[in-house]
């Protein structure tokens, strides 16, 4: 009895074997047939041709599984092979690491974000006025940091919320970073600024309420200047990644990726970092990668816990909103942090060896 089983197994082994076997040949059969159908511009899944497939096959089963089964068998089959032409798709994004192994250094003015070091990026969350932004310019210039935001296009969720002072906040920023040194970072929400942006900033932020306007992303993949790209609030690491394929594939490389935390049920905080994002983003893509610890958190008291997690989850920089008098700020009032707390902030990250380049 134990010989016959035995023997039976054998055969068994024999046949999942020849199986595999047939099953490699039939997945090089669909990668070349992916690799023509690409040449050609056709896309790659084919409904009427897996129906013709399937019919051929069931007219032939000979048993003893019925139809639905083998029809069930063999769709396995189909979608692992499609499966298999997606995956050598995604191999092939130019954010990933797999198309470029070394991290992609973003060099603004003299900093190099995504080298060595980490990179703070702070400012008030809507330019207000010059003095206001002169304050907060005052104080990073101090503290040695050297990338100013502020917005003066501002997405806001009602319309008759301040909406930013536009052209004119631009050039304010612009203004008063010269006279600091400093370089600017602002949200352009509309393709039709990214040439008032290449005249008045040095960085294009994409906000996260436009991670999939795609039209802003291909323009500013055809832009010059750098871009920061926040990862949309109810977007996937993967869909963020693609976002950063729009610009990268337009034939803008400097692209930063900024994790701002995603909405759940939670509402102590504004919304939940998702500080998973940051090694998963890093070990999948080359790009720099930044946490955003004011609009993930919505609150001051717990930054610096938050920006060192980001920091020790392989962030390369923070971004972070200051303002002079947050109560009578503009917008996200509750969240920004003032001057002397900024101070005290950068000091104990500092401190704490958080900033300092990483030892070779
Ligand atoms: C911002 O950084 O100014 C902003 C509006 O943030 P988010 O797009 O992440 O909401
Ligand atoms: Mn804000």
């Amino acid at each position: 009895m134990s010989h016959e089983l035995d023997r039976l197994r054998a055969q068994m082994d024999e046949v999942n074997l020849k199986l595999l076997e047939l099953l490699s040949h039939r997945a090089h059969l669909a990668q070349s047939i992916g690799q023509v159908k690409k040449k050609q511009g056709i896309h790659r899944f084919d409904p009427e041709r897996e129906r013709d497939m399937l019919e051929r096959i069931t007219k032939s089963n000979p048993g003893p599984f019925d139809n639905d089964t083998i029809r069930h068998l063999f769709k396995q089959i189909f979608k692992a092979s499609l499966d298999l032409q997606q995956k050598n798709h995604k191999k092939a994004l130019l954010v990933s690491r797999k198309q470029q192994p070394e991290d992609t250094v973003v060099q603004v003015g003299e900093v190099a974000v995504g080298g060595p070091g980490k990179t703070v990026i702070a400012g008030p969350c809507s330019v207000e006025t010059e003095e206001q932004v002169r304050e907060v310019a005052r104080a990073l210039r101090q503290q040695g940091v050297r990338l100013i935001r502020g917005g003066a296009f501002k997405p806001r969720t009602s319309p008759y919320d301040f909406q930013g002072l536009g052209e004119e906040g631009l050039r304010m920023l612009r203004r008063v970073a010269d006279e600091f040194g400093l370089k600017v970072v602002s949200e352009i929400v509309n393709p039709a600024d990214i040439e008032l942006a290449e005249e008045t900033i040095d960085v294009i932020q994409i906000g996260a309420r436009n991670m999939q306007n795609f039209e802003l992303l291909k323009a500013a993949g055809a832009s010059r200047l750098p871009v920061f790209l926040k990862r949309g609030m109810s977007a996937t690491v993967e869909e963020f990644l693609f976002a950063a394929e729009y610009i990268v594939s337009g034939g803008n490389s400097r692209v930063m990726l900024c994790e701002r935390g995603i909405r759940t049920y939670e509402k102590w905080t504004r919304n939940t970092l998702d500080i998973s994002a940051v090694p998963l983003l890093k070990q999948e893509s080359h790009l720099p990668v930044f946490v955003d610890i004011t609009h993930s958190t919505g609150r001051r008291d717990i930054q610096l816990p938050v920006a060192k997690a980001a920091l020790a989850a392989g962030a390369d920089g923070i971004m972070m909103e200051v303002h002079p008098d947050p109560a009578v700020a503009l917008s996200d009032a509750n969240q920004q942090v003032d001057i002397p707390q900024f101070e005290a902030f950068m000091e104990d990250i500092r401190n704490q060896g958080l900033l300092q380049p990483a030892e070779p």
